[in-house]
């Protein structure tokens, strides 16, 4: 009986992996036509001035929509187009779209752009980013680069000299969900960031977990200390955003404030009065 029970269980794992393997396979397929077939979309999450209650900048974020399965989410097909080459051109696009959609945006707003860990090991990546300014007119200094702690993980020789190649463009670099690998302090001290992106689990917990608090004011204060910009990252509560404000956090992201949206609705909240960006600046002056 129990030797039938054992099987049983091995059959019912082995159809589940298979139907996740099928389903990775079909979204490898589907993604290299996904972007030949206009299925992928930028989305833009505005990140607040926490002075101002202005924005600052824009976040890029990818969208798919799956003829079939709908949309899917980046979390599952950005490690899929990593896995294969398929990232590079797809980063190679969303670069040249957002610069594109940034340069309708007041000078005063910047785009940031999530870059993945591997395109930092490659030598394509400066030349493709500096053909997306060119092509599209927007200065360097307008263009952040999100990458996270993970490129340090392997102390590469080659991915310090393509960070310093990209410095050198002018381009900023923001460290994205700091707090969350091996080695947050050492990524600072091995290089160089205009920005510091404090994880979205530090907002999670800050109500109800003093020591997650107490981490994140004394990050906001040693990037203060370091003339390096923060993001407070997912603040979905006007508590969170009372203790991103309270910590000193230069800027500020997150559900609450604003979702990402596609360019028209960013455009129509950049030129309306009386909306979404007005509203956000409430909360935040609210809360001074
Ligand atoms: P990320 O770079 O840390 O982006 C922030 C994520 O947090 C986004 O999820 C955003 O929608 C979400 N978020 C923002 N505010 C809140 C909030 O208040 N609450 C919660 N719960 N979430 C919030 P999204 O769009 O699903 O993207 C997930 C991840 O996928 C990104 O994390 C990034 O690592 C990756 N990604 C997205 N677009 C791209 C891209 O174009 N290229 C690369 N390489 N990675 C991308
Ligand atoms: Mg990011
Ligand atoms: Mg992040
Ligand atoms: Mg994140």
């Amino acid at each position: 009986r129990s030797k039938h029970a054992g099987r049983n269980r091995f059959t019912t794992f082995d159809w589940s992996m298979r139907a996740e393997q099928d389903r990775t396979y079909e979204l490898e397929t589907g993604l290299r036509a996904a972007l030949a077939n206009d299925e992928l979309q930028l989305h833009y999450q505005p990140i607040f001035d926490s002075a101002t209650g202005r924005i600052a900048m824009c976040e890029a974020l990818m969208r798919w929509n799956h003829p079939v399965h709908g949309p899917i989410s980046p979390g599952e097909f950005i490690p899929i187009a990593e896995s294969t080459a398929l990232i590079e051109p797809i980063t190679h696009w969303a670069v040249r779209k957002a610069c594109h959609d940034a340069m309708q945006w007041p000078d005063s707003v910047r785009l940031a752009v999530n870059i993945s860990p591997a395109l930092l090991k490659a030598d394509g990546l400066p030349r493709s980013v500096i053909s997306a300014l060119l092509a599209s007119g927007l200065a360097a200094r307008r263009l952040e680069l999100e990458v996270t702690e993970s490129i340090f993980l392997e102390d590469d020789r080659r991915t310090h000299l393509i960070l310093n190649e990209l410095r050198r463009i002018g381009l900023r670099l923001a460290l994205d969900d700091f707090g969350t690998g091996y080695s947050s302090l050492g990524s600072l001290r091995t290089h160089e960031f205009d920005t510091i992106k404090v994880d979205q689990s530090f907002m999670r917990d800050v109500a109800d977990n003093p020591r997650h608090r107490v981490i994140a004011q004394s990050v906001s204060q040693l990037a203060r200390a370091l003339y390096v910009e923060t993001v407070a990252e997912g603040i979905e509560t006007e508590e969170q955003l009372r203790y991103a404000q309270e910590a000193g956090f230069t800027n500020l992201q997150g559900f609450i404030l604003s979702r990402p949206i596609p360019q028209d609705r960013l455009l129509a909240l950049m030129e309306e009065r009386h909306n979404v960006q007005a509203e956000a600046a409430t909360l935040i002056q609210a809360r001074r």
